[in-house]
């Protein structure tokens, strides 16, 4: 949206969707890596481009947070993880305005669920009510034995302090309540997910590349099932040639400029 030249073209589109969702009768997002990005959380893929954050797994082994491995060797699980945690969250993280904006839209009815690949909370930290968290949350921690969840920041105290793994009181291991490579996404959350991409009538994709299955799959449901497709993202993604609106841009800009669209 910097780039001159463009912006009247996005900023006629942005208001053409508005238009459309103030007219919707149910209105679903779903959220990726590059609603986290602007507040400083490291992508988890692509290129060093030398101005942003590395990419995550260009400096940590995925192999190292497999559910293979927390099995394995829990202990060394968690001290990773802990770097882990260190790269993504390091310097404290807040939501931004790509989050606002969505929270806002909730707030004013035009948006009815808020699905989101990312685990780091920061949807339900600007206020989202709805949200949907299709790969858990770094927020909670689990018992892998009797499945009672906690609040993950005193774990993380205790794991900093050397309780490597850390334990529920039922004497079962702790693992952070997230999907961990080669886990499956919990049924309950993808079937919410389905069933919302299914009824809407408008579909936002922000900041996603709409590779990572099954969460990749949800546009095209929502699109088969006749909603309307809005794709809005820095890079192409596999369906720009599908959606009906192909906005690229940052998700801080686009979708602020969407709800004073709405207002105006
Ligand atoms: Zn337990």
């Amino acid at each position: 949206m910097e780039r001159d030249g463009e912006n009247d073209g996005v900023d006629a589109t942005l208001s053409a969707l508005a238009t459309e969702i103030a007219d919707a009768e149910r209105v679903v997002a779903l959220t990726g890596a590059g609603v986290s990005v602007p507040s400083g959380i490291p992508p988890f893929r692509g290129e060093s481009n030398g101005d942003g954050p590395d990419p995550v797994w260009n400096t940590h082994d995925p192999a190292d947070f497999h559910r293979r491995r927390f099995d394995a060797d829990p202990e060394r699980f968690w001290t990773d993880r802990l770097s882990l945690r260190e790269t993504l969250y390091g310097g404290g993280v807040e939501p931004n305005a790509a989050h606002e904006a969505l929270a806002t839209l909730e707030a004013r009815g035009h948006l009815d669920a808020l699905l989101t690949q990312n685990v780091d909370g920061l949807h339900a930290a600007a206020g989202s009510e709805s949200v949907v968290e299709l790969h858990g949350t770094s927020a909670r921690v689990v018992c892998d034995r009797c499945g009672a969840t906690q609040p993950a920041d005193p774990v993380w105290e205790r794991v900093r302090e050397g309780e490597r793994p850390p334990t529920c009181d039922c004497g079962g291991v702790l693992k952070p309540d997230v999907v961990l490579f080669g886990e499956p996404l919990p049924d309950e959350g993808f079937d919410r997910a389905q069933r919302a991409a299914r009824r809407c009538a408008v579909f936002l994709a922000v900041g996603s590349s709409l590779t990572v299955r099954p969460a990749a799959l949800l546009p095209e449901i929502a699109a088969e099932s006749g909603g309307t497709l809005a794709v809005i993202n820095l890079d192409p993604t596999e369906y720009d040639e599908r959606a009906d609106y192909d906005i690229r841009a940052d998700a801080t800009e686009a979708l602020p400029a969407l709800v004073a669209a709405l207002d105006g």
